[in-house]
């Protein structure tokens, strides 16, 4: 991993005002050690975009957004193109969470023009693939990871997967309070990784940050993070208060 700099995402979903949402990002800029060895991004909802832009203006931390419409500009009411989030500072865009296919309908189809959009403008996908309860339960994981790769990827350049983040986020541990273990998340991010080195090229397969999302707290990243191919989280409630998530950044 040593080539791999972690990088530790906060999605802070539907939640927080104008004012709450800058100053979280005003004390996770200022507490953040000079010496943190993860890179540390902030996903806020769209309203929230600009003022924790002006709030990391010059720092380290990184801005995402959290979801984006695969056109560039048009008549799509109530969609945020690629290219107003690259005006707005995001390097980062959060691709087929969990959420946004459980509930506004993303597929791997719409993923994958998703990603295809926002590597136009020269943003970051940062594509989410993970199985259901039931899915694990049935053994049918792998096959699950492989589709959502496939699809997600279908028709990308190798040099345009280098440009991608992918988080392993297992459904049934977003929000339960049930982490995965380490040896369930690392069997997948292995998994994960070698279908890459097949399928695109092995120096891209590892050199990409694979993370791993599912109630990740203080108390579980350092061993998460100490698995080989587990280069970092994607964390939910855990980044809503700035001390959980700062430690989380800390890496344990
Ligand atoms: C997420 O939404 O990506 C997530 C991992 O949520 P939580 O940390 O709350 O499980």
């Amino acid at each position: 991993t040593e080539m791999r700099r972690p990088l530790i995402a906060g999605n802070w979903k539907m939640h927080l005002t104008l004012a709450e949402s800058a100053a979280l990002a005003r004390t996770v800029r200022t507490d953040l050690k000079e010496t943190a060895v993860a890179e540390v991004v902030l996903a806020p909802p769209f309203t929230a975009l600009s003022v924790v832009a002006q709030e990391l203006a010059g720092s380290p931390v990184q801005l995402a957004a959290q979801d984006v419409f695969w056109e560039l500009q048009g008549a799509y009411t109530g969609a945020i193109s690629p290219r107003m989030l690259q005006d707005v500072g995001c390097r980062y865009v959060i691709i087929g969470h969990s959420e946004r296919r459980q509930y506004f309908g993303e597929t791997d189809a719409t993923v994958n023009r998703k990603i295809k959009a926002v590597l136009t403008v020269g943003l970051q996908p940062m594509m989410c693939i993970g199985e259901t309860l039931a899915q694990r339960e049935a053994e049918e994981t792998l096959a699950v990871i492989t589709s959502q790769l496939t699809g997600g990827l279908a028709d990308l350049l190798p040099e345009e997967i280098n440009r991608l983040v992918i988080a392993y986020e297992p459904v049934w541990a977003i929000g339960t309070g049930r982490t995965a273990t380490p040896e369930q998340a690392q069997e997948v991010h292995s998994f994960i990784r070698q279908l890459l080195a097949k399928q695109v090229r092995p120096d891209i397969a590892y050199g990409l940050r694979l993370l791993y999302g599912g109630s990740v707290t203080p108390d579980n990243i350092k061993v998460l993070a100490q698995a080989p191919d587990i280069d970092g989280a994607l964390v939910g409630g855990a980044s809503l208060k700035a001390d959980s998530f700062l430690k989380i950044a800390a890496l344990g």
